[in-house]
């Protein structure tokens, strides 16, 4: 076997592993903020993945290294595992480990050795391609039998439950589900999705990834009020969850809240819709019309979300300003990337023009790379 994490492996144990798998990091071609209003999100899988070799032992213990970890092996026992027992990133694979026990699955020991070029805290998911990777591995190495859509939630679980981030299922969902070429429509209510075409390529057009390689502190404790105060709309209104509203009753909506929750309750709305009118442009064959979409995103995720940092602002601008059909931010916010629409011929000038803005206004170099719609978790060797 000749995979990075195949020969990981041998120097971390000294033998071949049974097999090993990758799990992508994805983008979000639009739907911030809507997985836990439980509306629409399209994300698509990155090239880039977490590969996990991986080998069953029968003893019930678990040994973990990862090369963008801290380098060492982690030990544990299987049946020692509870939350917050784990510090550090072992954490996540160990979640996953736990939740397949928890959820009753016949899941024994594994020695894993983890090698990834997932981007990792820029809003690119290396977290679930992290679980994501190991839940495939579990389930072939023990024959579980699992769909790629259980993976996903017992990886999302992990991270629940297990590592305490309260995240949605949108991460694990596109990093176990997506296909090559497609995006996933998906509604994180029902949690039934579709894959929606997104070959690019074929109409001279790219999605180009922008990370700002900036995370501002600010970050966790304002996802935690902004979540809390999505609850508080939809209860006011009498719903379950924002999603029940429509932009039709937005207005009417908006006059039953306090001033604090009316820009909320409009982002996750227009949002919603925004999904929508992807996906049917999408089907439709017109890509390109997405540009002023993903653009309309930004603002409402930096005006009235207030999400967005000046580096997410400079790089959406930016890339804009030099011809991008459209941008916006990705992720959580506060830094992490942003997704911009370019005409294949004009990469090459909108991340200069991105360079040029960023060192003008003194910030680190981004990293900037295409984003080709990829497949989901598989087995590679
Ligand atoms: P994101 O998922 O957007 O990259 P998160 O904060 O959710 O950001 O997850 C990042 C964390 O996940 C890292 O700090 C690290 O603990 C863990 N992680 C992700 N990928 C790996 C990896 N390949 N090896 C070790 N830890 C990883
Ligand atoms: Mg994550």
């Amino acid at each position: 076997m000749t995979t990075d994490a195949a020969d990981a492996f041998a120097a971390a144990y000294g033998d071949a592993p049974d097999g090993v798998w990758a799990a992508p990091g994805r983008i979000n071609v639009i739907g911030e903020h809507t997985d836990y209003n439980e509306g629409f999100v399209l994300p698509a899988a990155l090239p880039h993945t977490t590969r996990v070799a991986a080998r069953r032992r029968a003893d019930g213990r678990i040994r973990l290294i990862s090369a963008q970890g801290d380098g060492k092996v982690t030990e544990l026992a299987l049946d020692g595992l509870a939350p917050g027992a784990v510090p550090g990133w072992a954490a996540y694979p160990a979640g996953v480990f736990w939740a397949l026990a928890q959820a009753g699955h016949p899941v024994g020991g594994a020695d894993l050795a983890f090698t990834s070029d997932v981007p990792t805290g820029a809003g690119l998911s290396s977290s679930a391609a992290l679980e994501c990777a190991t839940a495939i591995a579990l389930d072939e190495l023990y024959g579980l039998g699992l769909d790629a859509p259980t993976r996903a939630l017992l990886a999302q679980r992990a991270e629940n439950d297990f590592v305490g981030v309260p995240c949605g299922a949108l991460d694990q969902m596109a990093s176990s589900c997506c296909v090559a070429g497609h995006a996933f429509f998906l509604d994180t209510r029902t949690l039934t999705g579709r894959q929606v075409p997104l070959d690019l390529p074929a109409v001279g057009l790219s999605l180009l990834v922008i990370d700002t390689r900036v995370k501002h502190d600010l970050g966790d404790g304002a996802y935690a009020a902004l979540r809390a105060g999505c609850e508080r709309a939809a209860e006011l209104l009498g719903v379950r969850a924002l999603r029940d509203i429509g932009v039709a009753e937005l207005a009417a909506a908006e006059e039953k809240l306090p001033a604090e929750l009316r820009p909320l309750l409009r982002h996750v709305v227009t949002e919603d819709q925004r999904v929508l009118d992807t996906v049917r442009l999408l089907d439709a064959g017109e890509p390109r019309a997405l540009g002023p979409v993903l653009t309309a995103g930004h603002a409402s995720l930096r005006d009235d979300y207030r999400v967005s940092c000046p580096e997410t602002d400079l790089a959406v601008s930016a890339a804009n300003a030099a011809g991008a059909l459209g941008a916006r931010m990705m992720g959580g916010g506060f830094g992490g990337s942003v997704l911009a629409l370019v005409d294949t011929g004009r990469l090459a000038a909108v991340e200069q023009a991105v360079r040029a803005a960023f060192a003008a206004a003194g910030f680190g170099a981004p990293l900037v790379f295409p984003a080709v719609p990829s497949p989901g978790a598989h087995r590679i060797a």
